[in-house]
């Protein structure tokens, strides 16, 4: 490919370069054409065919090469063959020298500028494919736009070439139909200059912009339209209606309260969602004990003879809930009414973009509102597995409920839920199996991390068997068996229990969402554009209800999006940041990730360097015996540009804040160099990774001379 690139940029520079040596733009003067104006009309009146023909082919040249003359030509060509022909020849011409260009610079630069840029252009692309032949459109209808420009930048976008090329023809249509006609006066025309008068010009901005107004207006009318459906209160009893008390409905009530607006949360089952009832607090508690255990496993490593642990499994987990309690108080009703949030217990419905509809224990009450935030959250998956649903699984909701360890628990998922929880039942002593069908855990991971968390389990006794489906669940002799498909055969795996953690999804039904027509997604979660916004401009959705992430931290960076464009949306909206999204795994080693993994850049096409350090070489990471793991960055080659992080090894969730951090403020991997970190720890790990990329891209050639410099000095 970059062969075949070279030779084209070769042959495509060599005829540009020639154009200029033998000076041919002569030949597309003005002055040339009036001193041959008579000799070519004949030449045309004797052969209308070929004169055609050879104007098409060098207009077609002309802006196939991106050379200047094209202006020149369009009046030429309008003196030769008249307003109707004269279109015709440079309307099809243009646009077919433009998509020449358009092609030339999509297959010279824009793999090159894809690998460099891609990550930061995802917004520009995102945009582009939906509104960009409204901008190409506007673009070509203002020809103080360079027409050049317009072609090659485009060239770099993912807008398709069929639509380049009629979007082209239709947008430059007015211009032609200018020059063409002034071409037919070309005998009083004394320059091209004055040919776009300013106010001309102003038309064809206004032409422009015009597309872009008319999309907008109509979709203000749609939802005028969708709106004058309900009936609309003359006043409102509060601001917001905040539908859900997890982590992105917490935070949105909180920052709407702040902001001293009249806010109501609306929770049915238990204040806190999933993070704090049956998510991140208990798996963290769960996740604490288990580790307390292997720890005590390892005694003898770090010096003790033996170290008995006696435990009653459903201590631990009356410890979990002792932790879900102790954390309780702040997602409590009583702080958030403090706050000045007004908590409801209740189901809540929408009934239309202005009403909210409470069922609470006391009866059903109708709260009409400015606006809404759906913050409904999401629920675990259970895949329709023939005979699961007869013999029952546990899930991320119901395992808190166990109080007996399973002898044998199948976990079905290697995503970050099952492998925490997988890790955490064998430690206890569960045998456990973990089975994925994907080739391996942590999918969204790097395969060589995928491996140590693998490697470990497998050290731990956890049976990981990946590349195997869940066909059928069934009961024989008494025991409870999963068949599943490897390698073209059937695997049966008899267990106790079975927990289902192959994904969550959105609770997306029953609240009122098909009424109102607020659509879905293809990951069938709520439909929403970049500032959150529902279907209608007063509704907005945040945290795993929206997606596209399913973490507690996304969840309440999403909610100050919701709050505030809930609430000032009028004056001016926020598009969600996702830029740096960081995420771990709370299995031991922990995975820790923020931006791009090696993995995602692959496939991406972005190009990159990596530097990897491992803990094995960190004083810290010896001293605690955890020196499993390490630390990998990617960089844009060349620059000091961090595309990505991930960190492996014990506190890996923590110590990647300095990644996240780094990367958000623009800081690169020098400014980690050169900042001091505390000796021994773990945070040391990032210094030495930037440490090993500065060595690497060390000025190999400064060094050279500094080597003369010493060796000069010492004489
Ligand atoms: C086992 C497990 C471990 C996890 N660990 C982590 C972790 O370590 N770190 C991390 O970042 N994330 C973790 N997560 C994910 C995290 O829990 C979720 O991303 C987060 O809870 C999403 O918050 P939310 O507010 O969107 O939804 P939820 O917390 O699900 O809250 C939604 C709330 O809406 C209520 N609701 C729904 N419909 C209605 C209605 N009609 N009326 C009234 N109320 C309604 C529900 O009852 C619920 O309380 C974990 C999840 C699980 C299952």
């Amino acid at each position: 490919m970059r062969r075949r690139r070279l030779l084209f940029a070769t042959l495509l520079f060599g005829l540009i370069a020639a154009f200029f040596a033998f000076d041919l733009g002569q030949y597309l003067q003005l002055e040339f054409f009036r001193s041959k104006q008579s000799a070519i009309e004949e030449f045309r009146r004797a052969n209308p065919l070929a004169a055609a023909g050879i104007f098409f082919a060098i207009y077609v040249a002309v802006t196939g090469l991106s050379v200047p003359g094209a202006a020149v030509l369009s009046l030429v060509v309008g003196a030769i063959f008249g307003l109707l022909w004269g279109t015709l020849i440079v309307s099809f011409a243009s646009s077919i020298g433009a998509t020449l260009a358009f092609l030339s610079s999509r297959f010279l630069f824009r793999e090159p500028v894809r690998s460099r840029f891609g990550d930061r252009l995802r917004a520009i692309d995102a945009g582009l494919e939906k509104e960009g032949a409204f901008y190409l459109f506007s673009l070509r209808l203002v020809p103080a736009v360079p027409f050049v420009l317009v072609n090659l930048l485009m060239g770099l976008t993912p807008i398709r070439t069929r639509t380049f090329y009629w979007v082209s023809q239709i947008g430059m249509l007015p211009a032609t139909l200018v020059y063409v006609n002034a071409g037919t006066q070309l005998a009083t025309l004394t320059s091209i200059r004055g040919l776009l008068s300013p106010a001309l010009i102003g038309s064809f901005v206004l032409l422009g912009i015009f597309p872009l107004i008319a999309r907008r207006a109509v979709e203000a009318f749609k939802a005028h339209r969708r709106l004058a459906k309900w009936p609309k209160p003359a006043k409102f009893e509060r601001n917001l209606v905040v539908i859900g008390a997890g982590s992105a409905g917490l935070v949105t009530a909180y920052i709407a309260a702040a902001v001293r607006a009249k806010v109501t949360l609306v929770e049915k089952h238990r204040m806190g969602g999933d993070c704090l009832n049956t998510g991140c607090v208990p798996s963290k508690a769960l996740i604490k004990s288990a580790r307390l255990l292997a720890q005590a496993k390892r005694a003898r490593e770090f010096g003790f003879k033996s170290m008995q642990v006696e435990f009653d499994f459903a201590d631990v987990m009356e410890r979990v809930q002792r932790v879900v309690r102790a954390v309780e108080p702040h997602d409590s009703v009583d702080r958030y009414t403090k706050l000045g949030v007004e908590c409801l217990q209740g189901e809540a419905k929408i009934t239309s973009p202005w009403t909210v509809e409470v069922k609470t224990a006391g009866g059903v009450r109708a709260l009409t509102t400015r606006a809404i935030v759906i913050a409904a959250g999401a629920r675990p998956f259970v895949p329709a597995i023939p005979g699961l649903a007869e013999i029952g699984c546990l899930t991320s909701e119901s395992v808190w409920n166990l109080r007996a360890l399973p002898p044998r628990l199948v976990v079905l998922g290697g995503g970050p839920i099952g492998c925490e929880l997988a890790q955490c039942f064998a430690r206890f002593g569960s045998r456990v199996t973990q089975v994925e069908m994907l080739p391996r855990l942590l999918v969204r991971e790097d395969p060589e991390v995928s491996e140590l968390v693998a490697r470990q389990f497998r050290e731990e006794r956890i049976d990981v068997r990946v590349h195997h489906k869940a066909v059928r669940v069934l009961r024989e002799s008494g025991e409870k068996l999963l068949v599943c498909e490897h390698d073209g055969r059937e695997v049966r795996i008899p267990f106790d229990e079975l927990l289902c953690a192959v994904g969550r999804v959105a609770n997306t039904a029953g609240y009122g969402l098909e009424e109102l027509g607020i659509g879905l997604t293809r990951a069938r979660t709520v439909e929403t554009d970049e500032t959150l916004q529902t279907l209608y401009h007063n509704i907005y959705a945040c945290g795993d209800v929206a997606g596209p992430y399913q973490f507690t931290h996304t969840a309440s960076h999403q909610a100050w999006y919701a709050a505030v464009n809930a609430l000032f949306g009028g004056v001016g909206k926020f598009r969600a940041d996702y830029s740096v999204v960081p995420w771990a795994t709370f299995t031991d080693p922990e995975v820790a990730r923020v931006g791009l993994n090696e993995s995602e850049a692959m496939e991406k096409n972005i190009a990159y360097d990596v530097t990897n350090y491992a803990l094995e070489h960190l004083d810290r990471a010896i001293a605690d015996g955890e020196t499993k793991g390490g630390v990998k960055v990617l960089t844009v080659p060349g620059r000091d540009r961090i595309l990505g992080a991930t960190i492996v090894g014990e506190h890996a969730a923590d110590l990647i804040v300095e990644f996240i951090t780094a990367m958000k403020h623009g800081i690169g991997l020098n400014g980690i160099l050169g900042t001091i970190h505390i000796y021994p720890t773990l945070a040391e790990a990032n210094k030495y990774a930037a440490g090993e990329w500065k060595r690497a891209h060390a000025p190999q050639g400064l060094l050279r001379w500094a080597e003369k410099f010493h060796a000069w000095r010492r004489g």
